[in-house]
């Protein structure tokens, strides 16, 4: 019987990655993802991270399996094809034009916002290759109030928004996020919604945390109030254990249903 579940998708820190942890991916899960893709099942690491900072990870973890396609910087599809990542070229052309169109409009706007949130917070302010607008708050709660100050500002710019994953924020294309790349990649698989699992813990996953992308839906003790919220309304599975332990207790649960359910 072929697996009821074709895509997995996982974001990297806090869901399966834990940095202080030893190892920083559970052994459960890297034990079950294995299992699975050999049995045709595809994991996707959909993430914020770049190439450079998730390949550094993924070999310090020492792990024995391999994601077969990446979401990086919330953005950018790569697939894993003869031992490399190799970028999914229309998107990523696409994406950067977008980003840079887009860019270009708010450069002007960009003094302003640095002077204000610097006039009131300990947080720094810069410019990556992602974006001219990034930012480090010292404090969760400077974040949440940066936050609600650049959303006011994104509701005056078409097509702009900003992403956050604790007190990391940047400004981006709101045409492309974690779940439109996975929504993507699913195409270019041919899987439909219905076969898809997604696990992430923190604000920039609430966008693939939804069933128009993946049916089964997954996140851990660790995730945020607002992500448990938004999983437990869709019914999806909250593991009381953490980081990559609660993603293999999620991926388990659901084999087991589905599983009994097509033998109904
Ligand atoms: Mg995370």
């Amino acid at each position: 019987m072929s697996q009821p579940i074709k895509i997995i998708s996982t974001d990297f820190d806090g869901t399966i990655f834990a940095e202080f942890e030893n190892p920083p991916i559970a052994k459960t899960f890297v034990a079950l993802i294995s299992r699975l893709q050999a049995q045709g099942v595809r994991w996707v690491i959909n993430t914020g991270r770049d190439m450079s900072g998730l390949m550094e990870a993924l070999a310090r973890s020492q792990i024995s399996i391999q994601p077969n396609a990446l979401v990086l910087v919330e953005r950018e599809i790569y697939f894993h094809q003869d031992s490399r990542y190799v970028g999914h070229a229309e998107w990523n052309r696409d994406c950067t034009v977008a980003h840079e169109e887009l860019f270009a409009r708010i450069r002007v706007d960009l003094p302003r916002l640095t002077q204000w949130v610097e006039a009131r917070y300990e947080a720094t302010v810069y410019e990556d290759p992602y974006s001219p607008f990034c930012l480090i708050a010292r404090r969760l709660r400077d974040a949440e109030a940066i936050h609600e100050y650049l959303d006011d500002y994104c509701r005056t710019v078409p097509g702009l928004h900003v992403v956050r994953n604790d007190v990391y924020a940047r400004l981006a294309h709101s045409g492309y996020d974690k779940g439109k790349g996975l929504a993507e990649i699913a195409r270019r698989w041919n899987v439909s919604r219905e076969h898809i699992l997604a696990a992430g813990d923190h604000l920039n996953d609430l966008p693939m945390l939804r069933q128009e992308y993946a049916q089964h839906l997954v996140t851990n003790a660790n995730a945020i109030p607002a992500v448990r919220d938004i999983v437990r309304r869709q019914n999806g599975f909250v593991s009381a254990l953490a980081c990559g332990h609660g993603v293999a207790n999620g991926l388990e649960f659901y084999l087991k249903k589905l599983s009994l359910q097509a033998k109904i």
